[in-house]
């Protein structure tokens, strides 16, 4: 199995070659080729070390229109150390998207400058729940053009209390989006989360 056979653009492989990724990882395999080929909601069992960012981020970073600067990706992620590894992964596999912007939105930090930084068009924005529902109140941040949703790290965040954000910062993204949720396990609260917000999911366990 190689990252070529997954069906990943040229731009995708050359960063995957400066990255030294010589191998796709069990999620990696699982995931991409149907998130390339289908328009589809997923639901993904899978641990962190996994390799599971470059799972949703391959896809997302090949679907997007890079030539728009509206927003098309929407990753949520439980804490601040996250929403800044996830968006440095993110940039890394970009290297070679030309124009591409990924925008970490995450509390205890200038909102003034993250509003900015968003204004100037990020394609990919990375988010923790709290100040993205924030930030959606205050006007600074537009999600309703999002054509991919990723709930990472799903149970986690709804440990954390963020069930109310979720639902929240959701109800702001259009219907006909495509929905990809990781969690390491799959408590009551995010089958919920799946079944409220997603349309007959794909299911894979790593
Ligand atoms: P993640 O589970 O997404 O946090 O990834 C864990 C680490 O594995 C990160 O440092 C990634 O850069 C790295 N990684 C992801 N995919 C691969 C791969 N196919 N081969 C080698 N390393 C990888």
């Amino acid at each position: 199995n190689t990252f070529q056979q997954l069906g990943l653009n040229e731009d995708l492989l050359h960063a995957i070659t400066d990255l030294g990724f010589e191998t796709p990882s069990d999620v990696q395999i699982k995931t991409i080729p149907i998130l390339l080929e289908k328009d589809t909601d997923l639901v993904a069992l899978a641990q962190t070390g996994t390799g599971k960012t470059a799972a949703f981020g391959f896809p997302m970073l090949q679907k997007i229109n890079i030539d728009s600067r509206t927003t098309q990706g929407l990753i949520l992620s439980p804490t601040r150390e996250l929403c800044l590894q996830i968006t440095n992964e993110i940039k890394l596999y970009g290297k070679y998207c030309k124009g591409l912007n990924v925008v970490a939105i995450y509390g205890g930090a200038s909102i003034t400058d993250q509003a900015r930084d968003v204004k100037k068009g990020a394609q990919i924005i990375v988010a923790t729940p709290g100040r993205m529902k924030d930030m959606i109140n205050r006007k600074l941040v537009d999600i309703s053009k999002i054509e991919f949703a990723v709930l990472d790290e799903a149970d986690e965040m709804l440990n954390m209390g963020f069930y109310e954000d979720i639902t929240d910062i959701l109800s702001y993204t259009p219907k006909e989006k495509n929905t990809w949720l990781f969690s390491a396990t799959m408590p009551q609260e995010v089958s919920n989360i799946a079944k409220k917000f997603m349309r007959s999911p794909v299911e894979i366990t790593v």
